[in-house]
């Protein structure tokens, strides 16, 4: 497995009194010194191996440069650096690092084969990039340094770049601690340390962080499974989405995403609209597990239990690689004449979730291709039904003729995101198949055993996928019940920071997602500024007056100012919004 990014050396200057801050700073615990060892060993061996290749493969490669400049070069022994030397001391101490037959180079990084190399700038996106790729492991240094933080992810973003910590259940990163953070980076970065960049096997990476691994509560790590959600990569919002919502997801777990630090919030849209993970065959075994009567049906299958795969932490990212995702593919089966209302219901049900996400959908039904398996009349009939159902229901549709699976025709749900875009989410699918396959069969009213029809039935499709057009939808700005950002409670001063956090505690001892900024450093215009950014619906501003009466203040998104209202009454009256969906929460307040 290759680190395609630049690997840090965490040696840190003085695991003691910090020169530059106040802040006593522990002694390095064992499994970092463990770590630090483990890496100098694969380095040198690393290293061995470069300057192996490079007597054994000792000859001259061609390097051409953009605007058609060539440059010879050694094989396995020629860096980047060595390069941008040649040609001006200026782009050397400006080149962050540098593009390399398309792939990404530290500087340092003996080039190989003959190379097309272009210099990457802090003015160029990917250089920005690079520059606050490697920024977030200063960051990451200092807070496993200061906190004894556990690293999650810390990528760099369009416009700067952030670090996700897990630092214990129910501990937070305080405003206080934000200075002298900042002041162990402006010292790491002083120290000069090099970026050194370590190819490393799988096994070896888990030898490196073991610990990390142990500390996030999991053993074993299976082999990383790598699917992606296309959606994600076309999505305008995705980046700010990912940040916002996903940023505090600790990967590495065998859990469903979880958030450190009591931050549950992220958590929310997703188990909002989780309704009902998929599993055809399971619920057909739970179909046949005993014998069935005519009176039990139509039975109604789901459930809501999740999806897991087991991740490498390295390879999550976002929503385009996850650890949990989930169909909500519900399994009805019913008696061929009770297919008709079964459909009905489906259909109604689809419009009432569609409606609660404020979607415009439209159906198609798809009838039989030529290779169809089953009986020329049960299609007929499923048919005919659907037709009839599509027709009461009163929605437009669009026939598709020949485009049904091969075990059953099917109703598609295709809905339209806000730049227009289709999506097919929702689907209603007979399957004569199925249950001919598990030989599922019941008791029928006359005594004798008939086979039942079966109907998938999944109205977000995938929710992760779903999710994604929620966000295009809504362009960050989540209705209430929805919202991962729900309250953020900003005390004026440092004085309030502990009420503020009760206040915090109150919100989400109720359910609701509450976040606090208490960021000593930045002022309270600026903090509400970066709340109303954030697109939290509700900001709670609480100063000397708010704490003496117990209230909060309150201001939208839309930077309305709501007042003052007691805890108590603003905190009901967020639940009985949260509780009835309304779409606009803030105008109602
Ligand atoms: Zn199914």
């Amino acid at each position: 497995m290759r680190l395609f990014q630049k690997w840090p050396r965490i040696r840190l200057p003085g695991f003691h009194a910090c020169g530059l801050c106040t802040a006593t700073v522990p002694t390095p615990p064992l499994w970092l010194t463990e770590r630090l060892a483990l890496f100098e060993e694969l380095w040198a061996a690393q290293v061995k191996k470069s300057t192996n290749m490079a007597q054994k493969e000792h000859r001259t490669i061609k390097i051409s440069l953009p605007g058609g400049q060539k440059m010879n070069a050694l094989a396995w022994s020629t860096t980047p650096y060595q390069l941008a030397w040649q040609i001006s001391s200026t782009l050397a101490n400006t080149a962050v690092a540098a593009e390399v037959n398309g792939e990404l180079y530290d500087l340092v990084r003996p080039l190989e084969t003959d190379s097309d190399v272009r210099f990457l700038t802090f003015e160029s996106p990917e250089g920005k990039a690079v520059f606050w790729h490697s920024s977030t492991r200063v960051l990451g240094a200092a807070a496993e340094q200061l906190l004894g933080a556990v690293l999650c992810q810390g990528p760099s973003t369009e416009g700067g770049f952030y670090h996700d910590f897990f630092l214990g259940k129910g501990r937070s990163v305080q405003g206080s601690e934000l200075p002298v953070l900042e002041k162990i980076c402006q010292e790491l970065i002083a120290a000069a340390h090099p970026f050194r960049r370590l190819e490393a096997s799988r096994d070896q990476l888990l030898q490196l962080f073991r610990e990390e691994y142990a500390r996030r509560g999991f053993s074993e790590v299976k082999t990383p499974t790598l699917f992606s959600t296309k959606l994600w990569e076309q999505s305008g919002h995705w980046e700010h989405y990912r940040e916002d919502m996903f940023s505090l997801q600790l990967p590495g777990s065998d859990r469903p995403p979880s958030f450190p630090g009591d931050h549950s919030s992220g958590h929310q849209a997703h188990t909002t609209l989780a309704l009902k993970p998929m599993n055809c065959p399971a619920h057909c075994l739970m179909f046949a597990h005993r014998p069935r009567s005519w009176r039990e049906l139509p039975l109604r299958l789901a459930d809501f239990g999740a999806l897991h795969r087991a991740e490498a932490s390295g390879s999550l990212g976002g929503l385009t690689r996850l650890r949990c995702f989930q169909q909500d593919d519900a399994h009805i089966f019913c008696a061929l004449d009770q297919l008709e209302s079964e459909i009905r219901d489906a259909l109604d049900f689809l419009r009432a979730v569609y409606a609660q996400l404020g979607f415009s959908f439209r159906l198609a039904l798809s009838t039989r291709p030529s290779g169809f398996l089953g009986e020329s009349h049960l299609w007929d009939h499923a048919e005919q039904v659907l037709h009839q159902a599509l027709e009461e229901f009163g929605e437009p549709w669009d026939l598709r003729p020949e485009d049904g699976a091969f075990y059953g025709p099917k109703i598609d749900v295709h809905l339209q995101d806000a730049l227009g875009r289709p999506h097919q989410c929702g689907t209603i699918q007979l399957d004569f198949q199925l249950p001919l396959r598990f030989g599922l069969q019941y008791k029928g009213h006359k005594g004798a055993l008939e086979r039942p029809v079966l109907i998938h039935r999944a109205v977000l499709g995938s929710v992760e996928r779903m999710l994604g057009v929620l966000v295009e939808s809504c362009g960050g700005k989540w209705p209430l019940w929805l919202s991962p950002f729900q309250v953020v409670v900003i005390p004026v001063g440092p004085e309030q920071e502990e009420y503020a956090r009760e206040v915090q505690q109150c919100l989400q001892a109720t359910g609701l997602s509450g976040d606090l900024d208490a960021d000593s450093g930045l002022t309270l215009s600026r903090r509400v500024r970066r709340a109303q950014l954030a697109h939290y619906n509700f900001q709670f501003v609480v100063g000397q007056k708010e704490q003496s009466k117990r209230t909060v203040n309150i201001r939208t998104r839309d930077n309305r100012r709501l007042g003052e209202r007691s805890l108590t009454e603003a905190v009901g009256r967020l639940l009985e919004l949260q509780n009835t969906r309304v779409p606009n929460a803030e105008e109602m307040f």
